[in-house]
């Protein structure tokens, strides 16, 4: 059951003092709360958790400070979409907005290898008019021999960089706790010069115990991304875990499958999950097409496969697109093959234009169709 407070309500307030006594007094019920502070106003939701089935919504919502109460049946308590349940989707971070109603395009690098390489890729979103982008320091290889990220030695030039190029959310994966705190202090050290959104991987999707940690954290959002071995409703409970510690902030990432059914493709293209995501949870959706296909193939009509995946998920709605470019993708030390060059970075941010604004239209039909069918 989730009890929605009227916005702005203090803390200290009697009104708050009386609903946390009143829910103190019942048996077998906790109490988790839940505080969002957005640029205009605070909103605290109340998670109880336990033994709620007998408990009445309307007692609560005749509680003075109460705005509304739903009851959860639903396995993704607080991510997911509830029956009455109006809460509006996404949030906002480092100036940025994220949600299920628009589209944030972060390109960038895999693996940071220079600071060079860096610097070109940053001053090219700037001149495209971008302020997001994509930096792996830390990096998850399947063999131990191979290149593992710079880590927490390329962060400082990283995070300046991004300052003097006007970035302002770079999506970073971490694999161990201790990298959060990597981060906050490069981060600190550097003078905030930008946002993070930290990024688990689809190898870690089910790591439990970075989960809990990633969500008890409330500096940073968090980029999860599917396992490509497990079910969708695996993963969203996944998501899940990191809401349930707190942090509520979460995209939800497609980034394909692993199944030799989707060859040649490096991954099976799981795209038509985006509008299934965004119906049963309020979580924003990023693709991956980079890492979903994997090569620079492109169709006898000249369009790369990495374009074409990624424009079939805008046109469905997706909200984020996280996607590898490269200076030089013969150099890259990681996902060479996959990258776009920087001269494609124009072309790219015009093609996923035309599909989002196609969505657009076709949002604005089905809305006119259900009108006049009502
Ligand atoms: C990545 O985005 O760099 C990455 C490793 O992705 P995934 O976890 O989806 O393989
Ligand atoms: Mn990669």
């Amino acid at each position: 059951m989730i009890i929605i407070l009227k916005p702005n309500l203090d803390r200290s307030s009697a009104e708050f003092g009386a609903i946390m006594g009143y829910l103190a007094n019942i048996p077998r019920v906790q109490v988790r709360v839940h505080e969002e502070r957005g640029s205009q106003q605070v909103l605290t939701e109340l998670y109880l958790i336990g033994e709620t089935s007998s408990l009445s919504t309307s007692d609560m919502e005749a509680l003075a400070g109460v705005e509304r109460v739903v009851r959860v049946s639903e396995p993704y308590r607080v991510l997911g979409r509830h029956k009455d349940d109006h809460r509006t989707s996404g949030f906002e971070y480092n100036g940025v907005h994220f949600g299920q109603d628009n589209l944030n395009i972060f390109a960038g690098l895999c693996a940071v290898d220079t600071p060079e390489h860096v610097e070109i890729m940053m001053r090219a979103l700037r001149d495209q008019g971008q302020v997001c982008t994509r930096m792996g320091a830390y990096k998850p290889r399947t063999s131990p021999y191979a290149f593992q990220g710079h880590g927490a030695a390329c962060l400082p030039y990283v995070f300046e960089l991004a300052g003097k190029y006007g970035m302002k959310v770079i999506a970073m994966e971490v694999t161990h706790e201790k990298h959060v705190e990597e981060i906050s202090v490069a981060l600190h050290r550097t003078g905030n010069p930008t946002g993070v959104m930290l990024q688990i991987g689809t190898r870690n999707t089910q790591n439990f115990e970075l989960l809990k940690a990633v969500g008890r954290q409330r500096d940073f959002p968090v980029l999860l991304k599917r396992g490509f071995g497990i079910t969708l409703d695996e993963s969203l409970h996944a998501a899940e875990y990191l809401a349930s510690e707190g942090n509520t902030r979460v995209v939800f990432g497609l980034r394909g499958m692993k199944t030799n059914m989707g060859d040649p493709h490096r991954n099976f293209v799981d795209f038509a999950h985006v509008p299934v995501v965004k119906r049963l949870t309020r979580m924003p959706v990023c693709i991956d097409p980079s890492h979903s296909v994997g090569t620079r193939e492109r169709g006898p009509d000249g369009i790369l496969d990495v374009f074409q995946v990624a424009a079939q998920a805008v046109i469905a709605g997706a909200n984020m697109i996280l996607v590898d470019f490269h200076p030089q993708p013969a150099k890259a030390m990681v996902d060479g093959p996959q990258a776009l060059t920087l001269d494609e970075l124009p072309y790219f941010l015009e093609d996923m234009a035309i599909a989002r604004e196609a969505y657009e239209r076709r949002r604005d039909l089905a809305a006119r169709f259900a009108a006049s069918h009502s």
